[in-house]
C-alpha cells in the first residue's frame, strides 16, 4: 500500500522541495515506522506464545502437586480436592458415599528389616491392589506415609465394608518373596470406614474413619473396623 501511495505522489506535478522532502524524511520516517510495527508485533507473538507456556507449566505444576510421586495416585492436597467435589455431587443428588482409610500395620518393621526401598516397591504394590479392588468411579489416595484413602460413590455401608475387607484379604493372603531374604514379607493392613452424612464436612466424616481404624489398630490390627462397631 505504501509503495503505491508512494509511486503515485511521486507521478504527480509536485513542487521539487515537496518530492525531495518527501524522500528525505516522510518516506524513511514511514519505513522504520512500519520495521518497528513488524518488531513489535514478533515480540507480541513471543510474548503471548510465553505465556500459553507458563500457564501450561503452572498447570502441570497444579498436578504435580496434587500428585504422590511414588505411587502416581493424588496426595492429600489431591484427595482433599476429589473429596470436596465429591461432597457437592452427593449434597446435590442427595446420595452418600464411603470412606475408608488404609494403614499398613508395622510398616516400620518392614523397612527396618527389608530396607526403604522394599518399602517402597511395598507402597507402589499396596496401590496397584486399591486399583485393582475398586471400580472406575472409585478414587484412591495416599494421604502420607503408609496410609491409604479409598472414596466410594454411591454405595451403602455394608457393601462398602466388603470392599475394605476384600483390600484387607489381598492383601495379607500373599506373601511377598524378596530377593535375598529367606522370609518372605508379610503384609497387613488395618482399616477404618464412614459414610457421609448430609451436611456435615469434610473432617468430620474423615475423623470417624479415623477412630474406626484406631480402634481396628487396637484390636489386634490386619482388620476393618466400621463406624458403626465402635
Ligand atoms: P502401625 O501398625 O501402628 O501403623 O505401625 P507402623 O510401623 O506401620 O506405624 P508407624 O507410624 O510407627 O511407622 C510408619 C512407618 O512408615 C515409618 C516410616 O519409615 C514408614 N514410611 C512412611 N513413608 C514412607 C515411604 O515413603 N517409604 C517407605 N519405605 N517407608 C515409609
Ligand atoms: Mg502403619
Ligand atoms: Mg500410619
Amino acid at each position: 500500500v505504501i509503495n503505491k501511495e508512494v509511486n503515485f505522489i511521486v507521478q504527480q506535478d509536485l513542487p521539487i522541495e515537496i518530492i525531495n522532502r518527501l524522500e528525505s524524511v516522510v518516506i524513511p520516517t514511514l519505513q522504520s515506522f512500519f520495521t518497528d510495527t513488524d518488531k513489535l508485533q514478533n515480540s507480541l507473538t513471543e510474548s503471548v506464545t510465553e505465556v500459553q507456556q507458563l500457564k501450561n507449566e503452572l498447570k502441570q505444576a497444579h498436578e504435580l502437586a496434587k500428585t504422590d510421586e511414588l505411587t502416581n495416585i493424588p496426595n492429600r492436597r489431591g484427595f482433599n480436592q476429589i473429596m470436596e467435589q465429591v461432597i457437592a455431587k452427593a449434597l446435590h443428588q442427595q446420595t452418600s458415599f464411603a470412606l475408608i482409610i488404609l494403614d499398613l500395620d508395622f510398616f516400620k518393621t518392614v523397612n527396618d528389616t527389608y530396607g526403604h526401598l522394599i518399602g517402597d516397591s511395598t507402597l507402589r504394590y499396596v496401590e496397584r491392589i486399591l486399583a485393582t479392588e475398586t471400580k472406575g468411579r472409585d478414587y484412591i489416595a495416599r494421604l502420607g506415609g503408609e496410609e491409604f484413602a479409598v472414596l466410594l460413590p454411591d454405595i451403602d455401608y455394608s457393601s462398602a465394608l466388603k470392599v475394605a475387607n476384600n483390600i484387607r484379604l489381598k492383601i495379607s493372603s500373599k506373601t511377598l518373596q524378596v530377593k535375598n531374604y529367606a522370609n518372605p514379607l508379610k503384609l497387613t493392613v488395618s482399616g477404618g470406614v464412614a459414610m457421609y452424612q448430609m451436611n456435615e464436612d469434610m473432617e468430620q466424616i474423615i475423623q470417624r474413619a479415623d477412630k474406626a481404624l484406631y480402634h481396628a489398630k487396637n484390636h489386634g490390627r490386619n482388620r476393618i473396623c466400621g463406624e458403626e462397631s465402635l
